[in-house]
């Protein structure tokens, strides 16, 4: 065992529920320490998550950007040029924001999706976290963590869906999933 401080690699997969807000909770943890947190949202967009306007009142040591439209559609060759394009931008928004030294805890939020989509080289992501600033933590959430992050990781978690309120046709609920 070691007291040393360090930044962590944490992940947030598997098919429950709870990736995104797991790491929403840790980043609170971490901005009530006075620690400076920024969270890039990769894909998402189009829905007004409740979180946005909760981290909007926090200032600066707490941001969180929307990198995506919201809804991309799957499959390599169908794949719209404009959703990768939207990808590839923050991929160097986010590589930039760990090496910056001036966040200490970044969240990639559904970064695994784009990468499992074929929209981001896992190496890419694996060759950044590998070199980044000692002290920052990171955290990727979404299904399909590549294998290649869960080995770098240091704590990895796989939601596991016992049920869901979805499978009953109970729609997406203000509050809970918004
Ligand atoms: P959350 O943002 O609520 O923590 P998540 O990050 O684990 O969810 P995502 O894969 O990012 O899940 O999907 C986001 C949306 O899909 C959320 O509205 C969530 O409620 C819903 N969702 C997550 N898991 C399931 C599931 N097993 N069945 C149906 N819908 C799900
Ligand atoms: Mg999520």
């Amino acid at each position: 065992m070691t007291d040393t401080r360090r930044g962590l690699i944490l992940i947030n997969t598997g098919p429950g529920k709870g990736k995104t807000t797991a790491a929403l909770g840790t980043a609170l943890r971490a901005v009530g320490n006075g620690m400076r947190v920024l969270v890039l949202q990769f894909l998402k967009g189009s829905w007004h998550y409740g979180e946005l306007d909760a981290v909007a009142t926090f200032g600066q040591n707490f941001q969180m950007k929307q990198m995506g439209r919201g809804f991309v559609k799957v499959g390599g060759a169908e794949t719209d040029p404009e959703d990768i394009r939207l990808v590839e931008a923050a991929w160097v928004e986010a590589r930039e924001a760990i090496e910056s030294g001036e966040w200490e805890m970044v969240v990639l939020d559904e970064i695994n999706y784009a990468i499992s989509y074929g929209m981001l080289d896992p190496a890419q992501v694996a060759e950044a976290l590998r070199n980044k600033p000692e002290m920052v933590h990171v955290i990727l959430t979404g299904r399909n963590a590549h294998p290649l992050l869960v080995e770098l990781a240091d704590t990895v978690t796989e939601m596991r869906e016992v049920k869901h309120a979805y499978q009953k046709g109970i729609l997406a609920q203000r509050g809970i999933e918004y």
